[in-house]
């Protein structure tokens, strides 16, 4: 079963500390949430796991099954099952949504699988996510809504199958009925897989449909409280003020 483990994780962005201190923990078959206000360092963290060179760190340990993968690059980190959804998916002109999944397949699980094979695949999953299976004839991302960028991004967790997946703001976008198909998608690949999920969120909604076993508040670069799915609500009816202490 997989770990990932953040100790005292300390990032700088441009020589600017912004993450300052983290520690967490997520297991397979674990929701962790962390919640806090804009501007936090939540996108940092994860894109900082994920191993975007964008992202320095300055002190501190990413681990999964206690192996160190602060020197891996992003490749690396996939192979060993670590998945990150975008808070802002790029558009990329030219390259069909069947084209870039089938080749993330085979580069992550280091296989070849055949066109027809993967295309049955694909339509699986796109029916899974209330998907048009016309959506596979376009560019990936390019002229999509926020939702139907989110909805992408749930696509490609649904056909990657990741240990551990880091979703960032998700649910930002979404009107509540995409909300709901793209959490019943996340759902559906954690009762198949098992995987365990790092949801980053700025609101509580999306936690009512992908429970969290644990919740963490971020704020200012550190992970200020710790508790289960009673503090989100805590926090969507009191704010972030009273945790910042
Ligand atoms: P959150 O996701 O919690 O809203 P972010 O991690 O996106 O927060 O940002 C935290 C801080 O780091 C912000 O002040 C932001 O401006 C800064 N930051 C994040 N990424 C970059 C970047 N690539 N270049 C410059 N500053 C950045
Ligand atoms: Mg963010």
């Amino acid at each position: 079963m997989v770990t990932l483990k953040i100790n005292n994780l300390h990032v700088s962005v441009e020589g600017e500390m912004i993450v300052k201190g983290v520690s967490l923990e997520v297991k397979e078959g674990e929701v962790a949430a962390i919640m806090g206000p804009n501007g936090s360092g939540k996108s940092t963290l994860v894109n900082t796991i994920m191993g975007h060179p964008s992202y320095v760190v300055e002190k501190g340990e990413i681990l999964v099954d206690d192996v160190n993968i602060v020197e891996l690059g992003t490749d690396e980190r996939a192979k060993l099952g670590l998945f990150l959804s975008f808070q802002y998916p790029s558009a990329i002109s030219g390259v069909t949504i069947p084209n870039f999944l089938r080749t993330a397949l085979n580069s992550m699980k280091c296989m070849k699988i055949a066109v027809p094979e993967f295309m049955k695949l694909l339509k699986e999953k796109m029916a899974l996510l209330g998907m048009d299976v016309n959506f596979a004839k376009r560019y990936l991302n390019e002229g999509f809504s926020g939702g139907e960028k989110k909805r992408n991004e749930i696509l490609q967790l649904a056909v990657l199958e990741p240990k551990i997946a880091l979703l960032d703001e998700t649910d930002s976008g979404l009107d509540v009925d995409a909300l709901r198909i793209v959490a019943d998608g996340v759902n559906a690949v954690k009762k198949k897989t098992g995987m365990g999920v790092l949801l980053v969120t700025h609101y509580q909604r999306l936690l009512n449909y992908i429970k969290p076993d644990k919740v963490y508040i971020m704020v200012n670069g550190r992970i200020v409280k710790e508790g289960d799915a009673l503090l989100a609500l805590e926090v969507e009816n009191k704010g972030y003020e009273w945790v910042k202490g």
